[in-house]
């Protein structure tokens, strides 16, 4: 244990500050309407599970196309992933570049990555255009390695980026390292200067506006309870009573149930896990986290530790896949984690500890999917910031029969294993083996 939290929890400091919460930090910026369950209209062209990006954005297109839209939420809108997450606008899958180059070729590695570069602009084009206010920022990322191997293997996936996207990057030292964050853990890393930060809450929360305007109707406290298509369109009945639809898009990502048994059996829930600390005078923050860009380290089992939009907190997120405990207990191994990385984070107090809900699938990859007419969306392996703003609009163009619906995303088969159900009880043992695999990276001198 570093001195800082060592000499703290000595004290046997409280760590968690007067008014601690169990709730997204995000919420506090951009509270969560009350659910207000309703029946929705009888008859829509479109009916919309799901109310994260991935639905609105979806929503905000039909609409806007003059489509009669309803959104339908099983809790208050907003529920999910979409206000929970840590707000990182990346361009990065679970395969990597090299992986894809090696796997299929450089063809279709460039095709996927340049999608990710699309993904990335829908958010950007999204924020601008609508004049969201949600502190989307273009400040970079820094990729934290811990070993000569990690070093290496990042400076050859983003050599190969530049060599064949022109991706900006440069890999700097330790001494660099602690120019950007406050830790000696680091041996060096890659600063991707065109990769971006978010206040996921108001990002969410424009969307809603911006769909509720276009005309859809937006319906919390109403889950959906049976799909049941009849080749002309869908009877849906929901909590409320039913409606008859047109078009089905089911945008339930991590929070998938039994509604459709086949995607459940393909999508992997998973948690994670955050904490963001009491706020901090300016010079401190600035002393920890100079840069104000996103940090990630290059590992299976990732941290990730950034400012609030506001600058004045700590943001981390940590132990992916794990089991919710309490939010005190999370919040307790996380910020002893955090304080590993940077020190001085041990003698912070924590105002909020809380978990969401996150889809794996079984082939690492997002999926825009059509299963007995219904449209999918999700799977975004932990990318679904911009994945779900952009694979929502792509399921709206493609039930719109527009040109544009076509993807990458849209093409692969949708994997499934024997036997799986939707319980992912092997989450835990794969978590304990990406850990292990990450120790053998990190083995040897740094
Ligand atoms: C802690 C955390 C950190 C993350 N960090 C990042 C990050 O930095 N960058 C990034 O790109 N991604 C990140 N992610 C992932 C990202 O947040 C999600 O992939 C994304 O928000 C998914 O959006 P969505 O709209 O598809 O689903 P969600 O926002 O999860 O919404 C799904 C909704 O479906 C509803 N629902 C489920 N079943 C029914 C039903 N039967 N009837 C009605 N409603 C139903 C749920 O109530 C829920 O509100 C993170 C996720 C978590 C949890």
């Amino acid at each position: 244990m570093p001195d800082d939290a060592r000499n703290h929890a000595r004290k046997g400091a409280e760590i968690f500050a007067p008014g601690f919460k169990d709730t997204p930090y995000w919420w506090e910026a951009a509270p969560r309407p009350p659910a207000n369950p309703q029946a929705p209209p009888r008859d829509v062209d479109v009916a919309i599970v799901g109310s994260g990006f991935t639905g609105l954005n979806a929503a905000i297109d039909l609409a806007r196309a003059g489509r009669k839209v309803v959104v339908l939420d099983a809790e208050e809108l907003g529920h999910g992933a979409s206000t929970r997450n840590a707000g990182y606008v990346g361009q990065t899958l679970k395969h990597g570049f090299r992986d894809l180059q090696n796997s299929h070729g450089d063809q279709y590695a460039v095709a996927v990555y340049r999608e990710m570069k699309h993904a990335f602009d829908s958010v950007a084009e999204r924020v601008e255009s609508e004049q969201i206010e949600c502190g989307f920022k273009v400040r970079g990322r820094l990729i934290l390695t811990r070993s000569r191997r990690q070093y290496a293997d990042l400076a050859d996936e983003f050599e190969r980026r530049r060599k064949h996207l022109g991706t900006e990057f440069s890999m700097i030292d330790k001494a660099a390292v602690r120019d950007e964050v406050a830790s000696d853990l680091f041996n060096g890393g890659a600063i991707v200067p065109s990769l971006a930060s978010i206040h996921p809450g108001l990002y969410h929360r424009g969307l809603l506006d911006r769909a509720r305007s276009a005309g859809a109707t937006l319906i919390g406290g109403t889950p959906a309870l049976a799909v049941v298509p009849d080749g002309k369109g869908f009877d849906v009945s929901t909590a409320q009573g039913p409606t008859r639809a047109r078009d089905v898009l089911i945008a339930t990502n991590g929070y998938t149930g039994n509604l459709v048994p086949w995607l459940q059996r393909r999508i992997i829930p998973f948690d994670a896990h955050m904490i963001a600390t009491e706020p901090l005078a300016p010079e401190r923050i600035a002393r920890l986290l100079p840069t104000d860009r996103t940090y990630i380290d290059h590992v299976h089992d990732v941290i990730s530790l950034r400012r609030s939009p506001d600058g004045t907190r700590i943001l981390f997120l940590w132990r992916t896949g794990t089991r919710p405990t309490t939010p005190r207990a999370k919040g307790a191994e996380l910020h002893a984690n955090a304080a590993r990385i940077v020190p001085e984070i041990g003698t912070l107090k924590i105002t909020h500890s809380w978990t969401g809900r996150c889809a794996g699938t079984f082939d690492l990859w997002p999926h825009l999917v059509q299963h007995k007419g219904m449209v999918f969306a999700g799977g975004y392996c932990f990318a679904g910031l911009p994945m779900g703003t952009y694979l929502g609009r792509k399921a709206a163009a493609r039930i719109l029969g527009r040109a544009e619906a076509r993807t990458v995303f849209a093409e692969r088969n949708f994997p499934t294993v024997p036997g799986y159900t939707g319980n992912p009880w092997f989450m835990p043992t794969v978590m304990r083996w990406y850990g292990m695999m990450d120790r053998w990276q990190m083995r040897g001198a740094a």
